[in-house]
């Protein structure tokens, strides 16, 4: 089944007047699959994003995630499905700054309740295989932008979720290390993980099998790029 599917959405905004954010969209990610969503400031990219990251819910139309109805939930089991089914990263990383590299990675992991060795052994793991087998007891600030977004990237793939969502994760690094970072997850991609990406960088957008092209909240066009879906 598809990890996402999104049917007839719309998201408008009141603040005095209306603005329609998202208009009519359609879009699903089956598994395994990697997207790229570009388009233009202001066509709605963030707001796609905060919605099928259960942030925040349609005005109409159906949000699907692993088969559970985003719309249909609480703020309370919203959060329960972000924490299990769904890993963030974001373009200002986010990290907790009084947290070591390795501990920021545990986080999701304590809210999963793991057992507190098991939870120290896959954050090591991860950090290995992003490159920071050497650096697990720094503090975000000892780290350069592009390490921290790969504690970030860890981070997001420590519980395993269903699916990695990421908002511009090269957009606070240099060009050479975004590449590194995008390197990441075309590794998670060859694991099997789904991934969704919204950059307004084309190069970038390119890493991915499908490109969606969004403006003024629908979807203009698609392309594929090879790969398997
Ligand atoms: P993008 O990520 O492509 O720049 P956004 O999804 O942030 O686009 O914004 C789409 C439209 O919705 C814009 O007109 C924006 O101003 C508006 N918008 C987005 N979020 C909000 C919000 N929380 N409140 C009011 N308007 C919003
Ligand atoms: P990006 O370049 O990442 O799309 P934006 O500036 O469009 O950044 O949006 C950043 C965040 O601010 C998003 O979460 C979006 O929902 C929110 N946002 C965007 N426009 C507005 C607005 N007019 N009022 C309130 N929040 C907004």
């Amino acid at each position: 089944d598809p990890v996402v599917v999104l049917a007839d959405v719309r998201k408008e905004y009141d603040l005095g007047g209306t603005v329609t954010a998202l208009d009519g969209i359609d879009l699903t990610l089956p598994a395994g699959s990697y997207t790229a969503i570009v388009g233009p400031s202001g066509s709605g990219k963030s707001t796609l994003l905060n919605l099928i990251g259960a942030l925040d819910t349609p005005t109409s139309g159906t949000v699907t995630v692993n088969g559970t109805d985003v719309g249909g939930l609480s703020e309370r089991g919203r959060a329960r499905l972000r924490g299990t089914e769904i890993g963030f990263v974001f373009q200002t990383f986010n990290l907790m700054p009084r947290l070591t590299a390795v501990e920021n990675v545990e986080l999701p992991l304590v809210f999963a309740e793991w057992d507190r060795r098991e939870r120290a052994e896959r954050a090591r793991t991860l950090l290995e295989r992003v490159g920071l087998g050497d650096r697990l007891d720094h503090l975000p600030q000892e780290l350069s932008g592009g390490q921290r977004q790969r504690v970030a990237i860890a981070r997001a793939l420590a519980a395993d979720p269903a699916l990695l969502l990421a908002d511009e994760p090269t957009g606070n690094v240099d060009t050479d290390t975004g590449e590194e970072i995008m390197s990441l997850f075309a590794d998670a991609h060859d694991r099997g993980n789904t991934i969704l990406l919204v950059t307004h960088e084309r190069r970038i957008a390119e890493h991915a099998d499908r490109i969606v092209h969004v403006r003024d909240g629908v979807r203009e066009r698609t392309e594929h790029l090879g790969g398997d879906d």
